[in-house]
This record gives C-alpha cells, structure tokens and sequence, in this order.
C-alpha cells in the first residue's frame, strides 16, 4: 500500500536526513518508526504525503508514485495527525472535525451526522464536547479530535507522528488502548512515528528502527525485535 524504494532526502543545507530507505506498509497495517531525535522519522513521515520532496527513490502510495501525485488529491487520501494537532480556536470540536467535509462540499447534515459518529468512535460525547471549543478539551481530548478530524473522510492511508507524545503517561496509555481497537474497527494503513519503544512493541504491527544519519536498522516485528 505504501512502498518507500532506496528513497532519500538531503536538505538544501546539506543534511542528509534519510538516507536509501526502502520499506513498505501492506494494507491494513501498521508500521511504526522508532529511533532517536533527528534520525529522520519526520522527514520520512512528510515525504510521503509530499510536505519534503525526496531527492532520491521512490515512494509509491495505493499504486501512485507521488512525484506524479496532484498534492492535493494525494492529501485527501492520507489523513495526518501530529503532536500538537492545530485546531482552529474559534470553531467547535464538531466545526473542527469537519473541515475537510466541508472543504470538499459535503452538505451540512452529512458533515453533521459524520462528526458525531466520529466523535463516538474516539471517545468524545457529542452531546458533550461537539459544541465545546478547543481551549475547553483537555490536551487527550483534543488529540482524539486530532485523531477524528484525520479520519473524517475515511482516507485508506493515516500518518501519525507523536500522536501521543504531549500528554500525560497515563492518558497515553489509555489513547493508546482506545486507539488499537479503534484501528481493530477502521484498518487503515498507518504508518506511526514514536521515539518511545514501549510504544512501538505495543502498537506496532511491525517496528522500523533507524539509527542515527537516517539509515534504517530493523525493519521487523515486535516480537522479533525484542528477541534479537
Ligand atoms: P526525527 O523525526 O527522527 O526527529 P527529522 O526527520 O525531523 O528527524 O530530522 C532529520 C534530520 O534532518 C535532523 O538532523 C534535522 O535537524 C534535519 N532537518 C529536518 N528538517 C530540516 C530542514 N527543513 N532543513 C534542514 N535540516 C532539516
Ligand atoms: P506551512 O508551510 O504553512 O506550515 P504546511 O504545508 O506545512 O504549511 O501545512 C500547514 C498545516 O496543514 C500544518 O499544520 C499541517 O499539520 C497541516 N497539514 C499538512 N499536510 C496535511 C495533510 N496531508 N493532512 C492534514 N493536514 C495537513
């Protein structure tokens, strides 16, 4: 589903960020990319739905190179989450999960009726937290919007990078129980960022660990990793 083939990515300042990465996410599963600060997890992250451009390889989504891509019709089908997911502050959860509904003209009742259903699936209540505005979540509870909103058009492909990472060790856990049976329900194709390992062998269908310079080093599951 996503192919990365000896891909590559050098910086205008001559960083060399990623170096001959060749990995792949079969449909419905999740990878993960473990390793330390600056090793190039974002930056592979953000190839992938085209925020960097590779300067070597190839990168393969759903059967299209993304070099080919139009960005925008390649982003509608990659949902994103990030560590500090960018609500709008003067729209509702509900207005908030809907954005991208809206921006592909969905009428106001679908865009409605999906935002409640996707609240329900993240464990928001709409009755709740639909009206509410972000400032009045709790930093977990704007993560599931996060979360929600990255789903509102059923993209098959997500990408989440630290999703988890700001909140507190307990909410963490309890985002990440949450979010495995959410992904038991939606399987969609994920590729996770996370600099934590525990939770890597917790969520990971398989692990890819880089090393410093952007080299990857395993590319293997859990059980296997731990193992070796
Ligand atoms: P990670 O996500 O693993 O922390 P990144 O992909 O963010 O790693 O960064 C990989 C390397 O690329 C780091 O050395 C980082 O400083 C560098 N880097 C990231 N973005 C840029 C950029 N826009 N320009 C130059 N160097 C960058
Ligand atoms: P800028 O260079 O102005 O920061 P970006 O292209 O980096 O613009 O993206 C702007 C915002 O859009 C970012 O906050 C990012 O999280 C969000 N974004 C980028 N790509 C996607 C995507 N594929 N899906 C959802 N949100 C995205």
């Amino acid at each position: 589903m996503i192919r990365l083939d000896r891909v590559s990515k050098r910086y205008p300042d001559g960083t060399v960020a990623v170096q001959e990465l060749t990995l792949e996410v079969g449909r419905g599963e999740l990878v993960v990319l473990v390793g330390p600060s600056g090793c190039g997890k974002t930056t592979t992250m953000k190839m992938v739905n085209r925020l960097v451009e590779p300067t070597g390889g190839r990168i393969v989504v759903d059967g299209v190179d993304v070099t080919d891509a139009d960005p925008v019709a390649l982003r509608r089908g990659i949902g994103y989450v990030i560590q500090n997911v960018g609500l709008f502050p003067h729209r509702t959860i509900e207005e908030n999960i809907a954005v991208v509904p809206e921006l592909v003209g969905w009428p106001r009742k679908r865009r409605h009726e999906r935002a409640r259903e996707l609240m329900e699936l993240v464990g928001l209540d709409p009755a709740v937290h639909g009206k509410r505005y972000p400032h009045e979540l709790s930093g977990g509870q704007r993560q599931r919007v996060g979360v929600a909103r990255a789903l509102a058009v059923d993209p098959p492909v997500l990408l989440m990078d630290e999703p988890f990472s700001a909140v507190d060790p307990v909410v963490r856990s309890q985002l990440q129980d949450e979010f495995l049976r959410l992904q038991d329900d939606v399987r969609k194709t994920i590729l996770f960022v996370t600099h934590d390992i525990e939770e890597a062998v917790r969520l990971g269908d398989r692990i890819a660990v880089f090393k410093q310079g952007g080299r990857l080093e395993q590319f293997d599951t859990p059980a296997a990793i731990l193992g070796a």
